[in-house]
């Protein structure tokens, strides 16, 4: 069975119960994060992941938020008794040049066994294939070079799609396309470039097919109940507000 865990759920301003969004994949073949927010080994601990499990690390674009924890794991991971086969760090050209920039920061790439690999910008790119599992990755519209990511589960045939941070677009509703649930960023108030609304996140639901929406990637001051209301008008389906340490089975 497939584990998939909001380790965050928040966008860049977040809140006392809510850190900015990463997600942990736990599986049989080891454990995988999608974004790298702030302290992964206590976020792992907590999910009841061990450091030596991580096999790899997919960043869905460079923006602050999403890849900041990245010198925090590969310290950690330096720290434990970590698996020889090294840490797969997947994402698209320019968002592991800027990886490899922090992380030049500090003295840990000559140390550590990374495996830097490109995700190909284009949709539906296979990232991952094990006998469990399977990432898929597929641009969006950002205002960095960005992929959503769909996580299937091979035996249960389930499917969660993970938007990142888009405005609305063709894209985003292929990868979503009949998936189980929808983690999709509601970070705009009002149509804004790069991100989306509530509704227009509702309105990609509705068109994708999806089972469940789970509103993730806003700040915790906003108005819940008016976000869960504006996107109950374009998706008939359940919709929930996103919360730090939900788990989905796959
Ligand atoms: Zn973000
Ligand atoms: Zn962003």
């Amino acid at each position: 069975m497939i584990r998939v865990t909001l380790l965050g759920s928040a966008a860049t301003l977040s809140g006392p119960d809510s850190d900015s969004i990463y997600l942990l994949i736990q599986s049989e073949d080891g454990c995988y994060l999608i974004d790298c927010g702030g302290s992964p080994p206590h976020k792992l601990a907590r999910a009841g992941a061990e450091l030596r499990q991580v096999r790899g690390v997919l960043l869905t674009h460079d923006h602050t938020d999403h890849i900041y924890g990245l010198p925090m794991l590969v310290q950690s991971l330096l720290l434990s008794n970590w698996s020889e086969a090294g840490l797969i760090v997947w994402g698209l050209r320019e968002t592991l040049a800027t990886a490899k920039a922090l992380l030049d920061l500090f003295p840990l790439v000559d140390r550590a066994p990374l495996d830097l690999r490109s995700l190909a910008p284009q949709p539906d790119y296979l990232a991952l294939e094990t006998a469990e599992l399977r990432i898929r990755t597929t641009p969006v519209d950002h205002t960095r070079p960005s992929v959503g990511v769909r996580i299937e589960g091979v035996r249960s045939g389930r499917v969660l799609a993970y938007s990142s941070d888009t405005e609305p677009c063709d894209g985003l509703r292929q990868l979503a396309a009949g998936a189980d649930v929808l983690l999709h960023e509601a970070a705009a108030i009002r149509p804004t470039a790069g991100h989306s609304t509530p509704g227009q996140a509702g309105a990609t639901a509705a068109a994708a097919g999806v089972g469940r929406l789970v509103l993730v990637h806003f700040e915790p001051a906003e108005d819940g109940a008016s976000m869960l209301t504006e996107a109950a008008k374009e998706f008939g389906g359940p919709v929930e507000l996103g919360r730090d340490w939900m788990t989905f089975e796959l």
